[in-house]
């Protein structure tokens, strides 16, 4: 869970938003990018977690995107209270979607207070809103989670798979240092139909194996770090029709601005430097990129 927060973001939903930790960072915002000529999306952001000298409310930062060509945003939740405020913000933004679920480093802290089931309900709950499109995020952590708090991760992802399934949603998935359980899991239990492994961070050998399995690998500006050539590796092997680009904002701003805040709007600098990658096009990558969006989370405008 992160830290806890005051006021709204000015914009008529709930006031529910927290704050990320300064940590002696560089706050201030990087300058916008040159805007895309093809409108993407957003596949994964924060924007209820503030950050920065000056944060930006929420329809600075749905402004600042499409001000750039980041036509939507898919803001994914990781607690009832998050996942709450996903579900109003796309409810009342048509460039805003949902996803919502209890964060796999959550999902222990919820079952040691005795309310893993009760949490998993809620979501239930919110999942048959017209615009909440994913289950997410859900999956594995062993990186944050201990031993002691592997069961409950187990047990909460395998309720989120279910809870997609049932409502027929989109899962994103937040697998860190557990690919093979992920993946495990996904084939003992079955995976929902449009899977995405959200800051894809495997490499290339698991996104063949994702590939093989038709999951989607959601790309996020740590593709763009100097010791990130598992995810360039990855990008190559990815068929075009799995590819996703998210920011997973204020988190891993792209390189040269790693540390600073992020937000929707840096989308065109990762994006710029996939297309390089894969020598493509840029407008021909954000058209492609859109249209796989859309494929996995429906339309904005519905
Ligand atoms: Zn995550
Ligand atoms: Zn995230």
């Amino acid at each position: 869970m992160t830290e806890r927060g005051n006021g709204g973001t000015g914009d008529g939903i709930s006031s529910y938003v927290t704050q990320r930790r300064s940590d002696g960072r560089d706050l201030r915002y990087p300058e916008a990018p040159e805007p895309l000529r093809v409108p993407v999306y957003d596949n994964h952001a924060h924007m209820e977690i503030l950050d920065g000298e000056e944060p930006l409310s929420l329809d600075e930062q749905l402004d600042r995107a499409a001000a750039v060509g980041v036509a939507g945003v898919i803001n994914a939740g990781g607690d009832i209270e998050s996942s709450r405020w996903c579900a109003e913000a796309a409810a009342a933004h048509p460039r805003v979607l949902a996803a919502v679920a209890i964060h796999p480093n959550d999902a222990p802290l919820y079952e040691e207070a005795g309310k893993l089931d009760e949490a998993i309900a809620v979501i239930d709950e919110l999942a048959a809103q017209p615009r909440v499109r994913a289950i997410g995020e859900t999956g594995l952590d062993f990186f944050r989670t201990d031993d002691a708090g592997k069961p409950a991760q187990f047990r909460s992802f395998e309720a989120h798979i279910a809870l997609a399934k049932k409502h027929d949603l989109a899962m994103q998935i937040h697998d860190r240092d557990a690919h093979r359980d992920v993946l495990d899991t996904l084939s003992r239990v079955g995976a929902p139909e449009r899977t995405v492994f959200h800051c894809y961070s495997g490499d290339d050998a698991m996104a063949r194996e994702c590939a093989d399995a038709g999951y989607y690998l959601s790309f996020a500006g740590n593709i763009t770090f100097k010791n990130a050539q598992n995810l360039r590796d990855s990008l190559h092997v990815t068929p075009l029709d799995r590819i996703l680009i998210e920011t997973d904002a204020p988190f891993l701003t792209p390189t040269p601005y790693r540390g600073r805040p992020n937000a929707s709007y840096l989308i065109p600098v990762t994006l710029r430097f996939m297309a390089a990658e894969l020598s493509m096009d840029v407008d021909a990558l954000s058209a492609r990129l859109a249209a796989n969006t859309v494929a996995v989370y429906g339309s904005f405008t519905d």
